[in-house]
């Protein structure tokens, strides 16, 4: 087992990491800006080093600050979180160079995964079923591009390989437009991403998102961990986030979760990761893997009773995957709400000093958050402050104790978007379930 881990985080995330380190007899260092010296991991953890100013260029995202306070704390591991630099493949690369573990896959993998053309063609030849599209990236050649459109049937997207958070992609509805679309993306994932290559595939337009929980060791054990549904999204961002996913059989969760798998022997992974896809008329198909622990990995440990986090340290250590397939059962239903430090009307950040804290509780109840009466949210990083999940044995169990959790949780001070999240909870169409990507905008007005 590893000795003594950096986490190189912040917030919730870095809270629960700590926790995992706590139970597994793990020494702890938190790395914290100048504002966050009142976070609560920094205050739990066994030492703790500021590492620079407030931006996160200046601290989280800084790579020879985070390296030399491994190396002063004689830390054995780094633990990037999410977010930051957890799927920065120079970050992976210098960790293990200067001797330190990473805890995630090689330098080499999220490479891989992080450019989608390479990412869709190694998905494609481990079996693991894609948007119909471009066979590869898009070349100059006009007369051809419109040929590959006409195969795929319109509409179509033009994305770009380097592209994320959302961006470097364009809807095509018609020949008409298809060769300007192309030039575009290629011009703003250029100027964007250091990176203008770009492809093409269907447009899916009405889809869900579910994605796969994996874990591999990089020994040749892989496991499933079934399926999540984050199709409650604003601005490609997730709101709400369930597992498993509403009117998912066994059958097709075995099918597709076996394909994953696979693919993770394939590609050799190891560690924790994510297979994103988009799900319509029944079918999957592969969008991109994140490399990475998720925000949302507690639905997941709630209803297969995994620890993620510990699995995550455990193969980081070296050891084989403590679990196989056939242990992996999944029971019962959890929600996650994230709470959001905003304007519930209008998604403006709102920072500033909680003055008065109450959190939910009972059975089935969760709530991953380092903040506290007294702390106040800095302004500089995402405005996520929290998330509340629940858990029940079937799925109406677990919303009917989120609605009185959120009716519990009291944070007085700043805005947050408990409003948003109790209008969710009572909104008929998520309840019935299966509600596609873009319900909360329209629901919003917004779509
Ligand atoms: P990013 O790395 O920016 O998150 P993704 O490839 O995961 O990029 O796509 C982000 C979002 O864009 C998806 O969640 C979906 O809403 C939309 N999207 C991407 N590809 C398609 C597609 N082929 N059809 C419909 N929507 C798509």
């Amino acid at each position: 087992m590893l000795d003594k881990v950096l986490i190189a985080n912040r917030g919730e995330i870095a809270l629960r990491i700590l926790r995992a380190c706590k139970e597994l007899g793990i020494k702890t260092v938190a790395v914290h800006s100048t504002a966050d010296q009142n976070l609560k991991h920094v205050l739990l953890a066994d030492e703790s080093i500021c590492i620079g100013k407030p931006s996160a260029k200046e601290s989280y995202l800084n790579i020879p600050r985070i390296i030399a306070a491994a190396e002063v704390t004689n830390s054995v591991a780094i633990h990037p979180g999410y977010g930051f630099l957890a799927e920065n493949a120079e970050f992976a690369d210098a960790v293990e160079r200067s001797g330190f573990v990473f805890v995630g896959p090689t330098a080499d993998t999220i490479n891989l995964m992080g450019d989608k053309v390479s990412a869709i063609a190694a998905m494609r030849k481990a079996g693991v079923p894609c948007v119909p599209g471009s066979d590869g990236p898009l070349t100059s050649d006009v007369e051809k591009n419109k040929s590959i459109a006409k195969r795929i049937g319109y509409p179509i997207i033009v994305k770009a390989a380097g592209g994320g958070g959302g961006r470097g992609m364009r809807v095509v509805r018609g020949e008409h437009e298809l060769i300007k679309a192309i030039e575009t993306t290629k011009a703003e994932a250029g100027a964007a991403f250091g990176n203008d290559v770009v492809y093409m595939e269907k447009f899916l337009e009405n889809p869900r998102h579910v994605e796969i929980q994996v874990l591999a060791d990089g020994q040749g054990n892989a496991i499933h961990l079934a399926e999540r549904d984050c199709s409650m999204q604003r601005r490609h961002q997730k709101v709400v986030e369930e597992a498993p996913a509403p009117g998912i059989s066994e059958q097709m969760r075995n099918k597709i979760g076996d394909r994953c798998r696979r693919a993770c022997v394939e590609i050799n992974y190891r560690g924790a990761g994510t297979f994103e896809f988009l799900y319509e008329n029944g079918e999957f198909y592969f969008i991109e893997m994140n490399t990475r622990i998720q925000v949302e990995h507690p639905v997941t440990e709630m209803i297969t009773g995994v620890d993620l986090i510990k699995e995550q340290l455990r193969i980081a250590g070296g050891q084989p995957l403590s679990i196989d397939q056939s242990q992996i059962q999944v029971r019962g239903h959890a929600i996650e709400c994230r709470i959001n430090a905003e304007d519930p009307a209008t998604f403006v950040p709102s920072p500033g000093n909680i003055n008065m804290f109450h959190s939910p509780g009972g059975l089935g109840v969760r709530w991953d958050s380092h903040i506290y009466a007294g702390y106040s949210v800095p302004p500089f990083y995402d405005s996520m402050i929290g998330k509340l999940i629940t858990y029940g044995e079937s799925r109406d169990e677990a919303i009917a104790r989120m609605r009185h959790a959120l009716d519990e949780l009291v944070i007085e001070g700043i805005k947050t978007n408990i409003p948003l999240q109790r209008q969710i909870m009572a909104d008929e169409n998520f309840f019935a379930g299966g509600t596609n990507i873009h319900y909360l905008e329209k629901k919003l007005g917004i779509g």
